[in-house]
């Protein structure tokens, strides 16, 4: 599977995604990182890492399943 982050614009500040974390497109911005961290629910794991910034191809689709 995959994701055009250019086609999805950052939840929150409406700039080009880059990353897929908590369910939701974010930008590079820890502040939409931490956004999606609250409105998920908190903190998820694994799915930490991706919102420590770095960037992610959602290759782990099994692992976003169980989410
Ligand atoms: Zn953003």
């Amino acid at each position: 599977m995959t994701i055009n982050f250019s086609d999805y614009p950052c939840e929150f500040c409406g700039k080009t995604s880059t990353n897929f974390v908590y369910a939701a497109f974010v930008c590079d911005d820890p502040e939409c990182i931490e956004k999606a961290r609250v409105e998920r629910g908190g903190p998820g794991g694994h799915m930490k890492r991706k919102a420590e910034g770095k960037p992610i191809i959602p290759l782990d689709s099994e692992d976003s399943r169980k989410n």
